[in-house]
């Protein structure tokens, strides 16, 4: 028996920092969407009590540290499941890139084994065993658009943001979220205004979501990576609409309404840049089926 599952990337429309925990976390206020850049992720039930990763890219681990062999692990111990499984993932995402890949593989293992396995758990359910997995695994679980706060790990749904391209650029670096994390300092940044992006949201208004869209860990990264900031100003002079780094980067989006620009964007970057993509959001959250 075989499970086939869509894991999508993310991007971060804004992220903010609130302060440093006393458990070492940040409190964060981020908001997620999904996007139609995928990896597939394909569950195969085994009769032996074992857990194999395959991947056709070499930077995916194939051991105890890929976050999908995490998810099944979890669900193993927790429910004492005696059957195993072997998880391939077709790579699409970028490695390293800002936009959760490993976290999206990860959710979408715990929805696959909860089929597979016959599990019954809730979404909810599943999105609070993700967190055990990291901080970005209770969003994947769900997907579409969410306000996620605590650690991230707690998750307010939102409408899908108005409809538009987003074309996706990563310079050949990879970028280690906790490196980003332990260099930002709080004193002074200029915090994004969530509460502008949520009414713009909710307002449908997409020069309101292009006017507030902010990362408080962009100049962190910037400072680190210069090449980000050049894809920044080259994205900006073939015509987007908005311009953000995703999460720790170093991967850049722009947002684009016009299709004529997306393509005098996406076709201006290739020549720049290691990968480039132009999808749109995914604005159905994932279900039970
Ligand atoms: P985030 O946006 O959540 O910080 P990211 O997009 O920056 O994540 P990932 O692509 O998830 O980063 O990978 C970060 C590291 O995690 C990689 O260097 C890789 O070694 C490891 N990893 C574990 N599981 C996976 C997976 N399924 N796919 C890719 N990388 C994985």
């Amino acid at each position: 028996m075989k499970v086939l599952l869509k894991a999508p990337a993310k991007i971060n429309l804004s992220l903010d920092v609130l302060h440093k925990r006393p458990d070492g976390y940040h409190e964060v206020e981020m908001i997620m969407t999904t996007i139609d850049l995928a990896d597939r992720i394909e569950l195969t039930l085994l009769s032996e009590d074992t857990i194999k990763i395959t991947s056709q890219n070499r930077f995916v681990p194939d051991d105890q540290r890929n976050l999908a062999y995490q998810a099944a692990k979890l669900l193993k111990d927790k429910f004492q499941v005696k059957e195993g499984v072997q998880i391939n993932i077709e790579k699409t995402i970028p490695v390293a890139a800002g936009l959760a890949g490993g976290s999206s593989d990860a959710a979408a293992t715990l929805r696959g084994l909860n089929k597979l396995w016959k599990l019954g758990l809730t979404m909810d359910e599943l999105a609070v065993l993700g967190a055990e997995i990291g901080s970005d695994v209770s969003f994947c679980v769900y997907g579409g658009t969410a306000l996620a706060t605590g650690r991230g790990e707690k998750i307010e749904h939102l409408p899908a943001p108005p409809s538009c391209w987003i074309v996706l650029a990563k310079p050949l670096i990879g970028v280690s979220t906790a490196d980003i994390y332990r260099r930002l300092q709080l004193n002074g940044v200029s915090h994004p205004n969530t509460a502008g992006m949520i009414e713009s949201i909710h307002q449908q208004d997409f020069a309101g979501v292009c006017k507030n869209v902010g990362n408080v860990l962009e100049d962190v990264t910037l400072n680190v990576y210069p090449e980000v900031a050049q894809i920044k100003e080259q994205m900006y002079r073939f015509g987007a609409d908005a311009v953000l780094m995703s999460g720790s980067g170093p991967t850049v989006f722009a947002l684009v309404q016009h299709d004529s620009r997306m393509h005098r964007l996406y076709n201006g970057l290739r020549g720049f840049c290691d990968q480039v993509f132009a999808v749109r959001m995914l604005g159905e959250r994932h279900t039970l089926d």
